[in-house]
């Protein structure tokens, strides 16, 4: 499989205040540290964490939403620059937790699926009308609901209606920003095969981004585990629910029972809050909350490698199973 997508080294910060009325040091956000990840054609990668991992703000630098702060992004093996972002808006597409607030409320299905291709100028009116009609029916929805609005849906008709707006520009890549979290539990079910059944008809790679393990463990590929914007393991699923290599992972399972897979050595579930990314700790960003910490992870952070023996399955941790 080819690369689509590249981040390399990426960091986003964000500045915060400073000599307001009160005075005091301006602040720095570290939401995304020096994040490395790959995304490849056809693939689906699920980027995973508590809240407050920065998992979604590094969707939105995939997505382009958010620039960031430092490092660099490849699309397709070329660095990115004006023109090449131009390619990439049309191939990257993005589907967002709340499609409510997501689809305008005075529009019709058929212009809201048809807008990117309208935004593009690059189809006539019929031709957008056609391609909305044609959506509709890949993502299970009546032909009449081109022309109802989306207050007239369900949650999980109007998460098809986002998608197939996404599906609009013949996108190569999907951005999905934790786009079951607001449904039922039988609706994620179908929206997990919907989304199954449109990569395989269409080859297309998604961005998965969750806090749920369960539904990762069905859909996905490769799993990036970030902790307090730091990449801390990433490896294909199986592996990575069979032999979880780093703590945080152990436990991030641990905490789920209901995924059939023997229980992680040492995995239990964490203790504590996460560290404010205001202040993150030294060494190991994990350490506070680590049952496994040593002298060496309160100075030293661990880098991103190898587990032992597993050549697919990265971890930081200075005692990486
Ligand atoms: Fe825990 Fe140390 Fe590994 Fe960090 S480096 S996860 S503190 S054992």
């Amino acid at each position: 499989m080819s690369e689509i997508f590249a981040l390399d080294e990426i960091s986003v910060h964000f500045s915060l205040g400073g000599r307001g009325l009160f005075g005091g040091k301006a602040r720095t956000l570290r939401a995304v540290e020096k994040v490395s990840l790959e995304i490849a054609d056809g693939e689906t990668l699920a980027l995973v964490g508590e809240s407050g991992s920065g998992k979604s703000t590094l969707g939105n630098v995939v997505a382009g939403l958010q620039v960031p702060t430092s490092g660099t992004l490849r699309f397709r093996g070329k660095s990115m620059d004006a023109d090449i972002w131009k390619a990439a808006r049309r191939d990257i597409q993005m589907v967002f937790q709340d499609p409510f607030s997501a689809l305008d409320p005075r529009m019709p299905v058929s212009a809201i699926i048809a807008e990117p291709l309208l935004i593009q100028g690059t189809a006539s009116a019929a031709e957008r009308h056609a391609r909305a009609a044609d959506l509709v029916r890949q993502v299970g929805l009546p032909l009449d609901a081109l022309n109802r609005y989306p207050h007239e849906f369900s949650g999980g008709q109007r998460q098809r209606i986002a998608i197939a707006r996404a599906l609009a520009p013949d996108p190569a890549l999907i951005v999905a920003d934790e786009p079951l979290s607001a449904l039922d539990v039988s609706i994620q079910s179908q929206l997990l095969n919907l989304m199954k059944e449109l990569q395989e008809r269409r080859k297309l790679a998604y961005l998965f981004i969750s806090h749920d393990l369960a539904v990762v463990n069905h859909l996905v590929d490769r799993v990036a585990v970030l902790y307090l914007g730091r990449l801390i393991e990433v490896a294909p699923r199986a592996e990575l629910f069979a032999t979880p290599s780093h703590p945080y992972t152990q436990a991030l399972l641990a905490a789920v029972p209901r995924i059939g897979r023997r229980r992680a050595r040492g995995g239990s579930v964490i203790k504590g809050e996460m560290p404010s990314p205001l202040a993150p700790p030294p060494g190991c960003v994990f350490h506070p909350r680590c049952p496994k910490a040593q002298a060496i992870c309160r100075t030293e952070p661990p880098v991103l490698e190898a587990a032992p023996g597993r050549p697919t399955q990265r971890a930081a941790c200075h005692f990486k199973d």
